[in-house]
């Protein structure tokens, strides 16, 4: 059993609410977040003992642990929950967000332009790498600082918040000076002592699927990060690792609907990582909406051919902007806007 407090508990509601437990013959786990405390009660509880610590001021729900995960399970929310980055709700309300940028910034000005035009076309969040998880050590490894500042300056220049990817730790305090949104890149996704930071961490996380991981793996990561207390968590398919080579990755879209099934947590789809070949993002993307996606996450660059990293698969601002209306199309079709 898991007790999520309300936001504002206060410390003797807390103490309270363990004495209870104890009472109760139970163990307490006790995880501090930034908003809220996590509660989990060890031992065998029985139902009865559900009711009375529900109803202890300073709770906020009380919830059975019938799944392996439990935070990230549908029915602890019994509906879908929507995740604020910034100024704009991610979730499953009628919106698709569409979150688009560089794969990595570059420059203060490659930032601004990319940021303009991707706003202009429909995108509402701003996504660009100052920490890139590259193969190659010998590869460009991302502007660091700079680049987190040149990301804010264009949230400043744009109004659009902005996500970035976090690969260590000890970089959490500078990127949350910065950042609207954390990313947890798919490298990363059972990197456990991250998610534990991050799950401390006042920003969203949006947490990618690792590409040799199952769905149930990337349920099980995401609890790692509810469990510290952020229930800010959005997830993102970003393509796995098949037999298939005619691909980067095989987008896999089965995710989709699975993860909505089984999750309350908004779902993402990155169909450029997905696919990795520019010429095919855009059919992906369609069919990431069709799917039921609740944001997408696509890469521009106005210059492909020069990109540091990922220029293979970034579309360029020409048809970004001509494949909008087709995705609006496509999300009127299953109900929702873009
Ligand atoms: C990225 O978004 O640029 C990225 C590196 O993604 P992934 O972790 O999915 O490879
Ligand atoms: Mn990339």
């Amino acid at each position: 059993m898991i007790i999520i407090t309300q936001p504002h508990a206060t410390e003797t509601q807390l103490e309270h609410i363990i004495a209870r437990i104890r009472e109760f013959g139970l163990d307490a786990q006790v995880n501090r977040g930034a908003s809220r405390v996590i509660i989990q009660v060890l031992g065998s509880v029985e139902l009865a003992r559900e009711k009375p610590l529900a109803a202890m001021p300073g709770v906020e729900a009380v919830v059975p642990v019938l799944k392996p995960y439990k935070l990230a399970a549908y029915e602890f929310r019994g509906g879908a929950s929507s995740v604020p980055i910034g100024n704009v709700s991610v979730g499953r309300t009628e919106r698709v967000t569409v979150i688009s940028g560089p794969c990595s910034v570059e420059s203060e000005e490659q930032i601004l332009s990319i940021a303009r035009t991707v706003k202009k076309a429909g995108a509402s969040i701003l996504r660009g790498g100052a920490f890139k998880p590259r193969t190659s050590p010998y590869s460009f490894q991302g502007l660091g600082e700079d680049g987190l500042r040149f990301l804010a300056q264009a949230r400043e220049r744009t109004g659009m918040p902005v996500i970035t990817e976090i690969m260590d730790a000890r970089d959490l305090p500078i990127i949350e000076k910065y950042a609207d949104c954390l990313q947890v890149g798919a490298r990363n996704m059972q990197n456990f002592s991250l998610l534990k930071e991050v799950g401390r961490s006042r920003l969203p996380v949006m947490l990618k699927r690792g590409f040799s991981a199952t769905i149930n793996d990337l349920l099980m990561s995401a609890e790692y990060i509810l469990k510290e207390g952020n229930m800010n968590v959005l997830l993102c398919e970003r393509g796995i690792r098949t037999f298939e080579s005619a691909a980067r990755y095989t987008l896999d879209l089965n995710a989709v609907p699975i993860l909505k099934s089984r999750t309350h947590l908004p779902v993402v789809v990155d169909p450029t990582h997905g696919i990795g070949l520019r010429e095919f993002v855009p059919q992906m993307s369609l069919a990431a909406v069709a799917a039921g996606a609740d944001a997408l996450m696509i890469e521009v660059h106005d210059s492909p051919e020069l990109a540091k990293s990922d220029g293979e698969q970034a579309l360029t601002p020409d048809i970004f902007e001509e494949m909008i209306p087709r995705l609006r199309a496509v999300a009127a079709a299953v109900g929702r806007q873009l």
